[in-house]
């Protein structure tokens, strides 16, 4: 069945015969009661037996483990409490002392950070590729401590969407197991186990829940035999679904494929007009012409480039500062994949510590902008824009 079908007819374990709900039951308990010493002893062995504890595994949560591992055509999935909860288990739960991690230069800034930790106190050496050179993976693989590749389907803010076919493929030759978040591309617009990856990760936070009101985090993974290995390791670090917090993601991902549609039709139209005026001097979308990864993009990315965007303004640091202080319609806060648009300034926000030449090092204009596009119609969003400009 196609993903539009799938999203709606999320997994729903039956739990009465002759009639069941057509919602996920919300089991809220944190624990199960069993009637047979026996009985609870054998639920413990692994992570697929009856429910016994909520840390090792929920119904609700369970649903929509399941749902995720059917969006994107894996095996199974471990649900987190956030996307750095589930980026976090799956490197604690597969690296150890003295191993390498071959890694994407233009990763989420909390990924980032996590592989800085593991490098200074574990031990765990990290080197840093493009992400568009096949050839440039290849040579730091040589090396016999590599364990893994962490790539991103489509980074942020630059928009790169690195070579993931053949990286992908040049990991699998070379006994490297591949990571991939795909939380700005969603199972809507790219599939990277189908495309030959190990592990995909999510925020869940983002476009799977969609509504701005959910911290959540999801590996989805091709073999079941990697997702029982990893999946003790995330019972003791903890940082596991809340059966709510899976209950909201489960409501947000019916409409997934529908807001993905309307995320990226804004998007485009947007990058295309803020292209065109002359205070705008850059515009970063992967699938606007002239964008570095556009080629790639067109071929990893199906219907759409996805719905988060920036642009660098002319006026600078001064004239990024007053736009995200004059939308009205868009809010200025930091997250993204939500219905409604935000918008950011990092030279005046999160990276407001950095002088001119740290900026630069950092690959971020003082007049860079960036704007998750929501699903308001696109003439508000653009009149919004524009007004924001103008007064800057
Ligand atoms: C937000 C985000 C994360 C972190 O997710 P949380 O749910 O905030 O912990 C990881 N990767 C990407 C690409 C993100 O956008």
């Amino acid at each position: 069945m196609e993903l539009d079908t799938r999203a709606v007819h999320v997994f729903n374990e039956a739990f009465q015969e002759g009639s069941w709900p057509l919602s996920v039951p919300l089991v809220q308990s944190s624990a199960f009661a069993f009637s047979s010493a026996d009985e609870l002893a054998e639920a413990m062995a692994g992570p697929d037996g009856r429910y016994v504890y909520s840390r090792r595994g929920n119904p609700t949560v369970r649903a929509l483990e399941q749902t995720l591992a059917g969006l994107e055509g894996g095996a199974g999935a471990i649900a987190f409490a956030s996307g750095m909860g589930a980026i976090s288990g799956v490197l604690l739960a597969l690296l150890k002392p003295g191993d390498r991690v071959v890694a994407q230069r233009c990763l989420y800034g909390g990924t980032y950070a996590v592989l800085s930790d593991l490098a200074a106190r574990y031990g765990i050496h990290v080197t840093y590729i493009s992400g568009d050179d096949v050839a440039e993976f290849e040579a730091a693989a040589q090396h016999p401590a590599t364990r893994l590749l962490v790539l991103e389907t489509i980074a942020n803010p630059t928009g790169q969407v690195p070579e993931l076919p053949g990286l992908l493929a040049a990991a699998r030759r070379t006994g490297v197991t591949s990571v991939v978040d795909n939380s700005l591309a969603s199972p809507v617009l790219c599939r990277p186990l189908e495309l030959g990856a190990d592990v995909v990760v999510h925020s869940t936070t983002k476009y799977l829940s969609g509504h701005s009101d959910v911290l959540g985090g999801a590996a989805v993974f091709a073999d079941d035999a990697l997702r029982r290995a990893v999946w003790p390791r995330t019972v003791e670090l903890g940082a596991c679904a809340d059966p709510f917090a899976a209950w909201l993601t489960l409501r947000g991902i019916p409409t997934l494929p529908l807001r993905m549609r309307a995320h990226c039709a804004g998007a485009a139209a947007l990058a295309e007009r803020l292209a065109a005026r002359p205070d705008v001097t850059a515009v970063h979308y992967p699938w606007l012409a002239g964008h570095p990864s556009y080629a790639t993009a067109r071929k990893v990315l199906a219907g759409g480039g996805g719905g988060l965007l920036s642009f660098e303004l002319a006026g600078g640091r001064e004239a990024g500062r007053a736009f995200i202080e004059g939308v009205r319609v868009a809010k200025l806060a930091l997250s993204l994949g939500g219905v409604e648009s935000l918008v950011t300034h990092p030279a005046s926000t999160s990276h407001r510590e950095l002088d001119a030449e740290a900026l630069a090092a950092a690959g971020i204009a003082p007049g860079l902008v960036r704007m998750s596009v929501g699903i308001e119609d696109v003439e508000d969003l653009w009149a919004d824009i524009q007004q924001a400009l103008d007064w800057g």
